[in-house]
């Protein structure tokens, strides 16, 4: 690698979950700390971080045009690049082979260290770390300061669970929770840098657990009950929940804490039982759609969303009716649904039956339908509600804003408004992806 100066601008491009997009953030962060500017909208970075996913293999190779994209796009002077995030840990030193523009190769547990892997790279020397201590990166990040109205707090990483499909046990390592004592700092810092809403991230959010002042063990409902006691913090959310990891205490926090929204992400996957066992996971549908209704009992309007992977290995036709039958039957307000992706080293990689791509294409298209007729239904429903509105950006028209609802819609509005404003909003007309709201009055802090 050939010796360069040390980068003036960067963009940091993240792709997959949420969990990334918070560590986008807080590479951001440290590299302003570095004294390297944001790079302007339009304007070429001279560093860019590709913070990646390797869920399933379209998300995988998408880092590797980007990067021939970005050689291509530099000419002379192509840009320094570092690759993070998922792909960054599972192909390690690989990728620099593959990819020799790329100088730097960091984890999703070792980012905190990148200032130092740029001045290494600065030097010429090609740069890898994917360790993975268990807390040493939090209290390694710089202090939060500007943030979005909606922000994301991580409290819990990696999984345990060990699905038969997924990548997460081995790119994001074991199951951590931060302490609670951090986390309340930190959603302290995010309210006062602008945060008026805070989502807590965990690829199991809901196997967070931790100690209250005295010692005494709380799980994720009570961190929900102590950041909820922000005054200016006016609305909290968490995802994504395990069925696994669901406690009592959780759902009666629904019925019981007004600023905790009344929606639910709880990814079940398939609807059949043979799937789902081979899946290793530890719910049935019937043990599911209980743990749903239990939800719904503490909270009558919750909108519930999920995860569904069609074409598992072994999946039939009479199984994808099962998971279409519990569409049916739950009436989802929103949902993510994936073509299986076979993912290198997992054990579903190596089973028997693998679907072929057009029978799996067919049912995804066939799910898809089902779900986006409920959610369509769930958003014409709304229709005539009046609820809080949180205002995130301008909306493409003059004098528009986008908002969310507290059921996580997209809600347009006209009239004056100004980012991070919670208004009182009657919910007008329904789209498949959004609603128009008018104006009412601005809701009471
Ligand atoms: N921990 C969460 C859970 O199990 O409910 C989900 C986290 S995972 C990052 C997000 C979603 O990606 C999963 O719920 C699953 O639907 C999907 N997914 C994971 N591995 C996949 C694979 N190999 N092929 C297709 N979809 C996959
Ligand atoms: Fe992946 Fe399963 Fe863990 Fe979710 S619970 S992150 S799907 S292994």
């Amino acid at each position: 690698m050939r010796q360069r100066e040390l980068p003036r601008t960067f963009r940091v491009k993240s792709f997959g979950c949420q969990m990334n997009v918070y560590d986008g953030e807080r590479m951001a962060e440290l590299l302003a700390d570095k004294g390297i500017a944001p790079a302007l909208e339009g304007e070429d970075a001279e560093l860019v971080v590709l913070n990646t996913c390797h869920i399933r293999e379209k998300a995988a190779e998408k880092v590797y045009s980007d990067i021939g994209r970005l050689v291509k796009a530099g000419g002379d002077h192509p840009p320094m690049i570092a690759v993070a995030g998922c792909v960054a840990q599972a192909e390690g030193e690989e990728i620099m082979a593959r990819a020799p523009a790329v100088g730097m190769v960091v984890g999703p547990q070792a980012y905190h260290r990148l200032p130092e892997m740029i001045d290494r790279a600065v030097r010429g020397e090609g740069a890898t770390d994917t360790d993975m201590p268990a807390d040493a990166k939090f209290a390694a990040l710089p202090a939060r300061r500007r943030v979005a109205p909606s922000a994301f707090l991580t409290v819990q990483e990696g999984c345990d669970k060990f699905c038969t499909y997924c990548v997460v046990p081995y790119t994001r390592g074991a199951e951590i929770s931060r302490p609670a004592a951090d986390l309340l700092a930190e959603a302290e810092r995010l309210v006062t840098a602008g945060a008026r809403e805070i989502t807590l991230l965990g690829q199991n959010v809901n196997a967070w657990s931790g100690e209250d002042p005295k010692g005494r063990p709380i799980g994720l409902d009570g961190l929900i009950r102590a950041i909820a006691k922000l005054p200016d913090l006016k609305r909290i959310r968490y995802t994504t929940s395990h069925p696994a990891d669901v406690t009592d205490g959780l759902i009666a926090a629904h019925g019981e804490i007004a600023k905790l929204m009344p929606y639910l992400h709880l990814p079940v996957q398939s609807g059949s039982d043979r799937v789902l066992k081979a899946m290793n996971r530890s719910h049935s549908a019937e043990s599911y759609l209980r743990t749903l209704e239990r939800f719904r009992e503490a909270r009558p309007d919750i909108a519930l969303s999920g995860d569904f992977i069609v074409g598992f290995p072994g999946e039939s036709e009479a199984e994808f009716a099962q998971t279409l039958q519990l569409v049916e039957a739950v009436g989802y307000a929103h949902a993510f649904s994936f073509k299986y992706s076979a993912r290198p080293g997992t054990p579903a990689a190596a089973m028997d039956g693998q679907v072929p791509a057009e029978v799996m294409d067919d049912r995804l298209q066939r799910l898809q339908a089902a779900l986006g007729r409920h959610q369509l239904a769930f958003n014409r429903a709304s229709v005539g509600k009046t609820c809080a509105v949180l205002i995130e950006r301008k909306g493409k028209k003059p004098g528009q804003w986008l908002g969310k609802s507290p059921w996580l819609q997209s809600v347009h509005i006209e009239g004056e408004a100004a980012i991070g404003d919670l208004l009182e909003v009657e919910l007008a007309a329904a789209g498949p992806n959004s609603l128009a709201g008018e104006l009412r009055v601005r809701a009471a802090a």
